[in-house]
């Protein structure tokens, strides 16, 4: 039996062979199917339901394009020129860095990062995504799973980045007429879950980057009736995540880990919020608005109520070190 390089069980973390119809785990007797080249982990567990048989709405299609120009901005605009001022400052070497974008959506990020040498992993735990990423040129970096159990052995990720996953876990999400969501009673246990597990994979000295609507600012522009509309909400309705509830979370984890709330500044072109006059009269001052973010003494509101959107840098501490593949690399990323 050939035993597959890329992945683990996400089960036992044991290694997996290659079998007929799949990744084999002869530890836990499962076989993970793998079909068009994209391995799925997700035991029949999505976080949707989709059906290739049926075809989208034109509406669900004309948003699915839309979305590809946002995803190629956050990886060129932000995330790649992150990465980059890292690499450069510790002299780095790039074809020893591997990046995971947790909750990867289209799988574009995985084709953009994988295009400039990053070697590059995407998870997802959608069917629908499953069914776009056919047509991806990296599929084979792509996988159905779920974030809180990942199929990659730890320490394995210097870079990782997770956008608009956290709030949709340890809730119950209504898409019937108006959008409306519930926090499960378990909630803060699933994230706390969740952030460990992505702790688990990053190595150490690692970065993850987590962003999501700010849970402290009353109007979320991400998750309304129709793609780009604010949707008002309480403060307390448990949905978005607050900079001091991930703080929470990360506390009650062992692995040591610090966090950065950053500016959103160049994330977004609001092009789905410039649909809507409000949208389109914002734009320019949130520009302006994010751009001093990034200073200091601006920079102090990156993790408050007065930002609509939160990316919060954790750091995993390097005292962690698992394998001396990863430690001198990432010591280096570490001596900031
Ligand atoms: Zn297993």
């Amino acid at each position: 039996m050939v035993v597959h390089a890329s992945y683990v069980c996400p089960r036992c973390h044991g290694g997996m062979e290659i079998g007929p119809s799949g990744l084999i785990c002869p530890a836990c007797t499962i076989t993970y199917p793998v079909a068009d080249g994209i391995a799925d982990f997700s035991e029949g567990h999505y976080y949707d339901q989709f059906d290739p048989s049926s075809s989208l709405t034109v509406e669900h299609q004309a948003g699915l394009n839309h979305e590809v120009e946002g995803s190629r901005w956050r990886i060129q605009a932000y995330y790649l020129p992150k990465i980059e001022t890292t690499l450069r400052k510790f002299a780095l070497e790039r074809s020893r860095i591997q990046i995971l974008d947790c909750g990867c959506g289209n799988g574009w990020s995985v084709d953009l990062l994988n295009d400039t040498g990053l070697l590059t992993w995407g998870v997802d735990l959608s069917q629908l995504r499953r069914w776009q990423w056919r047509e991806r040129k990296h599929k084979g970096n792509l996988a159905v799973a779920d974030a809180r159990r990942l199929p990659f052995e730890d320490g394995r990720f210097h870079f990782i980045l997770c956008s608009g996953v956290i709030e949709h876990i340890g809730v119950q999400e209504y898409k019937l007429g108006a959008y409306s969501v519930k926090p499960l009673e378990n909630r803060d246990a699933m994230r706390t879950a969740f952030l460990s597990e992505l702790l688990r994979v990053l190595a150490p000295g690692g970065t993850l980057w987590l962003d999501c609507p700010n849970g402290a600012f009353p109007i979320d522009f991400w998750h309304g009736d129709r793609v780009g509309q604010a949707r008002r909400h309480a403060l307390n309705e448990g949905f978005l995540a607050k900079t001091g509830e991930i703080r929470s979370y990360l506390s009650a984890i062992k692995t040591p880990a610090s966090l950065k709330p950053r500016s959103p500044h160049r994330l977004f072109r609001f092009q789905q919020v410039g649909r809507h006059w409000y949208g389109r009269a914002i734009r320019p001052l949130m520009g302006i608005y994010f751009n001093l973010m990034r200073v200091f003494p601006f920079s102090i509101l990156a993790g408050t109520g007065l930002n609509p959107y939160l990316v919060l840098e954790i750091s995993k501490e390097a005292d962690h070190v698992h394998s001396k593949e990863h430690s001198t690399a990432i010591l280096l990323i570490k001596q900031q």
